[in-house]
């Protein structure tokens, strides 16, 4: 890590900046507002009201004749578009942040955010990481038999979950396809990772309706999705093509309507490109729980991660690799006394899951930003 190195401050430069930064505090903590950041468009970010201030901001009066001029009320779960204070950390949908709001301009500045429970960054087209979400509970790793699916995206998308602190949940989508003959091996994937100890559910959403045991599988199988993600925060990741957006929107049947009340709200007119959006499963409670859209998610990159940190989220090998002969072992399948490789000849653990290991070390190896 690099060292950061402290100007050194007279004791009177000292004195005189706390006493400012206490002044400002003073200043300002009847007027401060608890909310969550619930989009995040580069540098200006939308934050949801979730308390109203101590003092509510009086209306100035208005000499009869006068024109009314602009005044934004203070409301609960408003939204209101913000920017950040400049000694901040940069944001992420997802925090939980103190602001001040303006309701002469209808614009707000966030002051300080809440320590984070987890955070998603990933590497931004500049290669610089950037915070996507925090306070995730869990990453929903959907794959289906088609798009045929690639098993090493799924072991990158869980060493991301172990870093970042998220629960993954691995959804195989578009059950309906699994009785068809080429797509039956894609059942025994589910239960490779079911066997890892990862949370499983098996799930069918855009299928033809005209089948009743269809329907029994598309009724049941979002019934167990969505009991398992009730009251948290989940991200839906995995290859294009799975049935992403068709569970978010059997999930989020009045989504459509919550970005509409965004707009209106906090007369944004017309969005630009987000990077993540939160859209609660009912309506103006984000504590119930809800789903952070990050349409950036898919390519998920993890070159910041060292290959020691990869392997740490391979659960089940990492504790065997402490036992290959050499220290620097690499864990190819010609390495000398590697005891991953034994562990595979043994019947242990799968051959599939050290390639990807070995596939994902190399890769955070090579890659220099
Ligand atoms: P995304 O790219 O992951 O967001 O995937 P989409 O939600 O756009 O779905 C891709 C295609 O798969 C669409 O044509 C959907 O209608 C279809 N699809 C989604 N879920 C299912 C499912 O459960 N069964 C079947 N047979 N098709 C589905
Ligand atoms: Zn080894």
């Amino acid at each position: 890590m690099a060292l950061i190195r402290q100007r050194k401050l007279s004791k009177q430069q000292i004195r005189r900046i706390e006493k400012q930064q206490q002044a400002h505090q003073d200043d300002n903590t009847n007027d401060l507002i608890d909310g969550v950041v619930i989009a995040h468009y580069g540098k200006q970010l939308e934050v949801q009201v979730t308390s109203l201030p101590a003092e509510q901001p009086q209306k100035p009066s208005v000499a009869d004749g006068e024109p009314e001029p602009f005044w934004q009320p203070i409301e609960l779960h408003d939204i209101w578009r913000c920017h950040a204070r400049t000694n901040l950390p940069m944001l992420a949908t997802g925090d939980n942040v103190r602001w001040i709001a303006d309701p002469n301009t209808g614009l707000g500045r966030i002051e300080s955010v809440q320590p984070r429970r987890s955070l998603i960054s990933r590497p931004d087209r500049y290669h610089k990481l950037k915070p996507v979400a925090s306070n995730v509970d869990i990453l929903a790793i959907v794959f289906a038999p088609l798009p045929l699916p690639a098993p090493s995206l799924i072991d990158r998308y869980l060493v991301v979950c172990h870093h970042a602190e998220v629960t993954p949940l691995l959804v195989l989508n578009k059950a309906d396809l699994l009785s068809l003959e080429p797509h039956k091996e894609v059942a025994n994937l589910l239960t490779e990772y079911q066997q890892l100890g990862y949370d499983t559910v098996l799930t069918s959403v855009d299928c033809p309706e005209t089948v009743k045991t269809i329907n029994d599988i598309k009724q049941q199988g979002l019934q167990d999705l969505e009991h398992k993600i009730k009251n948290k925060m989940v991200i839906f990741a995995g290859q294009s093509g799975v049935g992403k957006s068709s569970l978010i929107n059997a999930l989020l049947p009045d989504s459509e309507q919550s970005v509409n009340v965004i707009s209106t709200n906090s007369k944004l007119g017309q969005h630009t490109t987000t990077t993540s959006r939160l859209l609660p499963f009912v309506n103006d409670d984000l504590s119930q729980g809800g789903i952070v859209d990050t349409p950036g998610i898919r390519e998920y990159g993890i070159w910041h991660l060292t290959p020691d940190d990869i392997l740490a989220g391979f659960i089940e090998l990492a504790p065997l690799a402490g036992l290959c002969k050499f220290r620097d072992c690499k864990h190819t399948s010609n390495s000398k006394g590697c005891a991953l490789w034994q562990a595979v000849a043994d019947g242990e653990v799968l051959q599939r899951r050290v390639e990807s290991l070995v596939t994902l070390q190399e890769e955070a190896d090579t890659q220099h930003y």
